[in-house]
């Protein structure tokens, strides 16, 4: 099959173009990014630098293409989504246009890359959260600037399958983490900014690091291994609906500052910053629709993934020091 990875050059679009051409499917990968700043590039596929916020140009890239995963937006960590909202919603100049133009051309499959912040802020206000559900989005309350945009986008898909006929697939993706993605510049999320600071802190022998938040709001984080094996069974299934694609192991803050310690082997104090942005107080996975429709469910321990993760971005960075 000829299949279009949108957002290639980013973090999770080079997991899957790797993983596909491993299935010697014919790849075209699509980046707005220079290809000398993609964190993977393979000569074998077919590797576009174009702007898809223009129609021409998602028009150029599905050329002879069968199926689109749609992973292309301007977005990062809370750091980043909570000062760019209408960076953010300018994403849905992208999926408006990959939409237009998958059903103009007539694609067979489109996967559209959702987020956990469209789920309703008013059901993510305690640590202790019992996993969203896919029906949480609504009434919709999501995640301002980003979190619209991903709903919108999601409910565009629907009624251009409804409409128009043309076949998509949405996951909600939960927090996903593991190498060869942003690790700094203020796009970077929990994951990898906690790796960078203790790295840092170990490398520079300041043994203090910084925490957003009071450390007790909880995250589930998905590796990237899950993601790509699980967006591409979403996107073979019959699931019309949006599915949460996200780990169910729950954590706060401080235990996963307390895990990425245990890998580097150090103990640091911890300065809480409670004027940083800090996103929801309490966000899980709820995997009971995944586990039913698919049998499988994200599973690689976070300690497993973030060993990978931190000796990744430890390669990055020591020879700053
Ligand atoms: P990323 O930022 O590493 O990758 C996104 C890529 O899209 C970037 O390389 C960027 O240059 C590219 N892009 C942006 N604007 C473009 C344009 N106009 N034309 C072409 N390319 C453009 O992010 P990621 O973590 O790999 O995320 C991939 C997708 O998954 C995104 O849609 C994101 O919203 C979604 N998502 C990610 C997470 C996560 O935890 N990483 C969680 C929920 C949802």
């Amino acid at each position: 099959m000829r299949i279009l990875v949108t957002g290639a050059g980013g973090f999770i679009g080079g997991h899957l173009v790797k993983d596909l051409l491993k299935q010697e499917h014919d790849v075209v990968a699509v980046d707005i990014k220079p290809r000398k700043d993609w964190y993977q590039l393979f000569p074998e596929a077919r590797n576009l630098v174009l702007d898809l916020r223009e129609r021409e140009a998602c028009r150029q890239a599905m050329q002879g293409v069968d199926w689109v995963y749609n992973l292309a937006a301007d977005m990062g960590g809370m750091g980043f989504i909570e000062n760019n909202k209408a960076l953010c919603m300018l994403s849905v100049l992208i999926n408006t246009h990959l939409l237009q133009s998958a059903a103009e051309i007539g694609i067979e499959r489109f996967f559209f890359a959702s987020s956990a912040c469209v789920y309703a802020a008013d059901k993510q206000t305690s640590p202790d959260n019992p996993g969203l559900k896919e029906s949480d989005a609504y009434p919709a309350m999501p995640e301002d600037g980003y979190g619209w945009e991903k709903l919108f986008s999601e409910r565009m898909c629907r009624h251009f399958r409804e409409d128009f006929g043309l076949t998509t697939r949405i996951a909600r993706y939960h927090n996903v983490y593991g190498p060869h993605g942003t690790f700094e510049g203020g796009r970077e999320k929990a994951p990898a900014a906690i790796c960078r600071k203790v790295i840092h802190a170990k490398l520079s022998g300041q043994r203090e690091i910084e925490i957003w938040g009071d450390g007790q709001q909880t995250r589930s984080f998905m590796y990237i291994d899950d993601c790509v094996k699980g967006s591409q069974m979403i996107m073979s299934s019959e699931i019309v609906d949006p599915i949460n694609l996200g780990s169910a192991e729950m954590v706060t803050i401080n235990q996963l500052v307390d895990i990425v310690e245990e890998i580097a082997g150090v103990r640091l104090r911890r300065r809480y910053n409670l004027n940083a942005p800090q996103g929801v107080r309490g966000r899980s996975s709820d995997n009971t629709l995944i586990k039913q429709l698919l049998h499988w469910e994200p599973s690689t321990p976070l300690r497993e993934g973030m060993e990978k993760t931190y000796a990744w971005i430890y390669d990055q960075m020591k020879c700053r020091y």
